[in-house]
């Protein structure tokens, strides 16, 4: 089962790309798919759409746009399941120890990784960055 995950803008910057991809291996992922790049207004605010009229929409878009970020297709059994638990709680202060976001997170809304909630949306999550002909390399 595949899922998407991108290493977001804060712990690009910060030098942190590298644990996180480490981070995650260790926890039986495979990248099937991966590329840097910079997310545009149009392109945060579409990511996010669900969000829309929430109080840190505005925020969240700015800061998803304000430098490159690593968005890659990860692939184990319940892959999603499995990367929600690895990434920890959205806010870092709750997250559990060991997790990503409790290592790397530097805030709430600076937190590190994004990883898809339900397969429904890893699929649209995928197909918003990666075309069909890029998950099937050599590979497969
Ligand atoms: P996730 O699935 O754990 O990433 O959390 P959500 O889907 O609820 O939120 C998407 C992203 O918006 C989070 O990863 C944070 O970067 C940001 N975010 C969520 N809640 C808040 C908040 O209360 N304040 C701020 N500033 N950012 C938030």
């Amino acid at each position: 089962m595949q899922t998407l995950t991108i290493i977001k803008p804060d712990a690009v910057a910060g030098g942190k790309a590298g644990k996180v991809l480490a981070h995650l291996e260790a926890a039986g992922f495979v990248v099937r798919a991966a590329r840097m790049t910079r997310l545009s207004r149009a392109q945060a605010e579409a990511f996010y759409e669900v969000h829309k009229g929430r109080p840190f929409f505005d925020s969240l878009c700015t800061f998803m746009t304000s430098g490159p970020c690593i968005p890659m297709v990860l692939e184990r059994a319940d892959a999603v399941a499995h990367l929600r638990k690895a990434i920890g709680a959205t806010d870092p202060a709750q997250a559990e120890p060991g997790t990503i976001r409790k290592l790397f997170a530097e805030s709430k809304e600076r937190n590190a990784i994004h990883a898809s909630d339900s397969e429904d949306n890893a699929k649209r999550e995928i197909g918003f960055f990666f075309a069909e002909s890029e998950l099937k390399g050599n590979w497969a």
